[in-house]
Parts: structure tokens; C-alpha cells; sequence
């Protein structure tokens, strides 16, 4: 989801949660780890140091590395693909976290392994041949630097694809389409960009399209137009998942309805912790677990922080529409509100009680993680980059999920839906 405003300008040094420097070691407490994570060596892992240092302060982070790095983790949304087509972004080169938020060599390091990559299209490219040529050159450009990547970094379509390359410690990148604009209202586009790789589909973004009402845009169908519901049903019988971020309630709930598979929700987090329509009401959770779904939460500030009330997202409203400009401009008002009346930033915990409400409300199978990384300006404190992954899994054993349910958030739930999606196709 880029939204606008300006990377790095907003971004807050991650003083309060710095994890200890590798000089804090205590070797004993290195002994006691894992051997995969007690050497640096070829492993994909944290430095045995930096763990060691953390374990030093709880022990439970031994239990929380050891899980991480053992499970399928996936993300099931990231907008770094425009950065690849429009700043010649070489995704196997590291980046500094004021430029970007993922590169291979950080993915390793946070365990991430692997994602669902989002072909973003923004809503100015129109719902016409423009919009589907923008979505074309991004998943050329992810074909061609993943095809030119040394090692194992491969485009997967299918869910054991996807298990495959990561259980050989490779990255398997998916790839989902960010718009339903780019399909140009065309039942034969969404089949033909299905057949180059796109596995989900956001129904909308910011803009309201020719078949489908956003949560941030006029209502012009009150909900899925017919059309819509048609393209939904050809999702089902492509096997392309549909995503219901950004779309208005309507839709989201004509989408339920109608589609014969389960429904994904790839990076929304939960209305009743902060209250925008961007993230979603416990209703709709309850919909999408009764649905076999998932919700994959956001990790952008604006959608986890506690600070933010309904007061404010409706003033940041009304000065987007008292500006003229669109609404794809109200994380910049709502980021100027929270300095103004001195709110202070979401932190990675923030992010946690997310998932959580959303697991005591939808179920644990229904809940993963859709970051939205590169595509947000503002994270939280402690997670500003994909190498802070790590602490995720360890909030959730602070607060008592077994591993198994862990691993389910982490990237089993997503898999299944993958899986289950392929097999409605098959029907
Ligand atoms: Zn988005």
C-alpha cells in the first residue's frame, strides 16, 4: 500500500527497544543455544551474540530464535516491487533501513522466508490499458532480477512450491496484484495476469473501480457490482485469492458472500485497537474465520497505534476533503495530527496485541502477517525493518501461544489458504 508521504521523514530511531550489541556476550549462554544459532557460520539466523545478549535478559528468546528460524515464516504483504521497477532497486543487495524496508540479505537475517510481493498499481494509471501495462512492467521486473538473482530466491505460484524452496533455505517470492483497477474491468486481463504469476488480487485501493467500492473512496456499486461478483467467482475458479484490504465494508461483505473459497485480508490490522476503516471490525474477523480465511496484520503506525482515536482519523478526514486532495493523502494528515497533538508512535508490541485481538476474535488459524513493508512510511518503534521480525515470535511467547499456534501466524495459515484456493480451482 504506498501511501504518500516521505520515507525516512518520519521514521523514528528505535532507541527505546536498541537490542544489545554483540559486545555484551555471554559465552556460557551461547553453549546453552541451539548449535544452529549458537555459530555464525553459513546460518540464516541473527549473530550468535546479539541472541546471546537478548538470552542474557530472558530466556525466553532462546525458545523464541529456535522457533523463528525453524518455522515457514511468509509475509503476505510487501510493496517492495515499485521500488524494483521505478529506483533500479537490486533486491540481493543490502539496504540501509532509512531507504527500504527488505532486501534478501535482511530477509535472511529476520528469518522472513519468504513473500508475497505486492504488483502495486496506484490509481492515477486509470482502469484501462495504462494501469495493466503499470503491473505488467512490475512482475517483468521481479521475473528478470529474480531470474538474474544468484541462489535460491525463485517465483513460486503454488503453496508447495512455496514449502519446497523455503525447506531447502531457499526465498520464495509470490506474487499478488494491489488494485483491481489493473485488471481493467476484464474477466480476460485477471486470467491472463493470473496465468504470469499473480496468486491474490486486492480487490481495491484507495480508489473506487468500475465493479468494487473502497473504504476510502465514494460508494458507486454498495458494494460489488455484478460485474464484480463475476470477477470474484473467476478468482475462485483461477485459484486467485481475494483480497478484501482497502475495500469498503460492502464490498468486503459481497466478497464473503460470494466467493466459494476462503478470502484473505493481506495487511488490514483490527478497528476495535485502532479505530480506521482501513483495518477491520470484529465482525469482519468473525466473517473471515466462518469464511476459512485469514487476516495478515499491518504493521504501519497509523493502523497500530493506540493513540489514535475516532476523533482523529475523522479530523484527518475532514482536512483531506477541506484540501481537495484525494484521500490517498490522509496518512500524511493523520501523521501531522499525531505530532501536532503529541500522540506518541505504535512500538512492536503494538503490533502483537494486534494479532492477538484478531487470534481471541477470529480463531488461530485465521491470523498472519502482512506487513506492508515498503509500502508505508511510519513504523513502529523496534520494527522498522524486516531484521526485527524475530521479535514478533518472541512477543507471542511472552504472552503464552505455543509453538505450534506460533507457527500458524508465522506463515502456516497462509499456506493453507494458498492450498485450499488451488484445490476450488481444481473443482
Ligand atoms: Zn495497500
Amino acid at each position: 500500500m504506498p501511501v504518500s508521504g516521505c520515507r525516512g521523514q518520519s521514521s523514528e530511531p528505535d532507541s527505546a527497544n536498541t537490542l544489545p550489541t554483540d559486545s555484551v556476550v555471554d559465552t556460557s549462554i551461547v553453549r546453552l543455544l541451539p548449535p544452529t544459532l549458537a555459530t555464525d557460520g553459513d546460518t540464516i539466523a541473527w549473530a550468535s551474540g546479539r541472541v546471546a545478549s537478548l538470552v542474557a535478559d530472558d530466556s525466553l528468546w532462546a525458545k523464541a530464535m529456535q522457533i523463528h528460524f525453524n518455522a515457514i515464516v511468509l509475509d503476505g504483504h510487501v510493496d517492495v516491487p515499485t521500488l524494483m521497477v521505478d529506483d533500479e532497486y537490486d533486491i540481493t543487495q543490502r539496504h540501509s533501513s532509512n531507504r527500504s524496508h527488505v532486501d534478501l540479505p535482511r530477509m535472511h537475517e529476520g528469518g522472513l522466508d519468504g513473500a508475497i510481493f505486492s504488483i502495486y498499481v496506484a490509481p492515477y494509471y486509470g482502469e484501462g490499458a495504462r494501469a495493466v501495462a503499470r503491473a505488467r512492467a512490475q512482475i517483468e521486473t521481479v521475473r528478470r532480477q529474480l531470474g538474474d538473482a544468484p541462489g535460491d530466491i525463485v517465483l513460486a505460484t503454488r503453496a508447495e512450491d512455496v514449502r519446497d524452496v523455503a525447506r531447502r533455505g531457499g526465498t520464495p517470492i509470490v506474487l499478488g496484484l494491489e488494485g483491481g483497477h489493473a485488471i481493467a474491468g476484464s474477466p480476460d486481463t485477471l486470467r491472463a495476469l493470473a496465468a504470469e504469476g499473480i496468486r491474490y488480487v486486492t480487490l481495491t485501493h484507495v480508489n473506487t473501480n468500475g465493479w468494487a467500492d473502497s473504504s476510502q473512496d465514494e460508494a458507486k456499486h454498495g458494494g460489488l457490482s455484478p460485474l464484480g461478483e463475476k470477477m470474484v467467482r473467476t478468482m475462485n475458479n483461477l485459484g486467485v485469492l481475494v483480497d478484501l484490504a482497502h475495500v469498503s465494508d460492502s464490498t468486503f461483505a459481497d466478497a464473503v458472500r460470494v466467493s466459494r473459497a476462503p478470502v484473505i485480508v493481506s495487511h488490514s490490522s483490527c478497528r476495535a485497537l485502532t479505530p480506521t476503516v482501513r483495518n477491520v471490525s470484529d465482525e469482519q474477523l468473525r466473517a473471515v474465520a466462518e469464511n476459512g480465511g485469514v487476516v495478515m496484520i499491518n504493521f504501519f503506525d497509523a493502523m497500530v497505534n493506540p493513540h489514535l482515536d475516532a476523533d482523529l482519523f475523522a479530523e484527518a478526514r475532514r482536512r483531506v476533503r477541506s484540501s481537495g486532495r484525494g484521500m490517498a493523502y490522509l496518512w500524511s494528515a493523520v501523521y501531522d495530527l499525531r505530532r501536532e497533538r503529541k500522540r506518541s508512535g505504535a512500538t512492536w508490541g503494538d503490533v502483537v496485541k494486534h494479532i492477538d485481538h484478531a487470534v481471541r476474535v477470529a480463531g488461530i488459524d485465521h491470523v498472519g502477517l502482512g506487513s506492508d513493508f515498503d509500502g508505508v512510511f511510519d513504523l513502529p518503534r523496534g520494527l522498522s525493518d524486516v531484521t526485527a521480525l524475530p521479535r514478533i515470535t518472541y512477543g507471542l511467547l511472552r504472552r503464552g501461544y505455543s509453538e505450534k499456534d506460533v507457527r500458524k501466524i508465522l506463515g502456516g495459515n497462509v499456506l493453507r489458504v494458498l492450498d485450499q484456493a488451488e484445490r476450488h480451482a481444481e473443482r
